[in-house]
């Protein structure tokens, strides 16, 4: 949430109208400290795990997880199936193996640098 809309009463209580009644997201709880807010979407269906206005979905889904991939460090919630992976990813692997670092080193590079994802999305016989 914005920072203003997180501090005035007077913008907050539109846009969580706005969030139930337009998008359907019934709000939840917040997360102090990093104006998190966290909501129960009605369009999902649990037993299908589908979307049932995908078409028509809010453009906060529509952006979700394309708008993190400008961020220096991405996070997304450990519950989403997607990972971030930079598409450069497999030759900087490659050039960090090629160091002969220590595998307690290697393994902290390669998770700080989101390249353990590469190798889970890399091919088995990659170059
Ligand atoms: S994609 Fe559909 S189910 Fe998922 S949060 Fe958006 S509206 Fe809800």
């Amino acid at each position: 949430m914005g920072f203003w809309t997180w501090r005035l009463g007077i913008l907050r209580a539109p846009f969580l109208w706005w969030q139930r009644v337009v998008n359907g997201f019934e709000f939840l709880r917040t997360e102090l400290g990093s104006r998190v807010v966290v909501f129960r979407c009605t369009h999902y269906e649990p037993t299908t795990k589908r979307c049932d206005s995908y078409e028509s979905r809010p453009l906060l889904c529509r952006d979700y997880p394309l708008e993190h991939t400008f961020d220096a460090m991405p996070q997304l919630f450990d519950e989403c199936s997607l990972r971030m992976v930079d598409k450069r990813a497999a030759v900087l692997l490659r050039s960090l193996e090629a160091q002969g670092l220590p595998p307690e080193r290697l393994a902290e590079l390669k998770r700080k640098l989101f390249l353990v994802e590469a190798e889970d999305a890399a091919p088995s016989n990659a170059p």
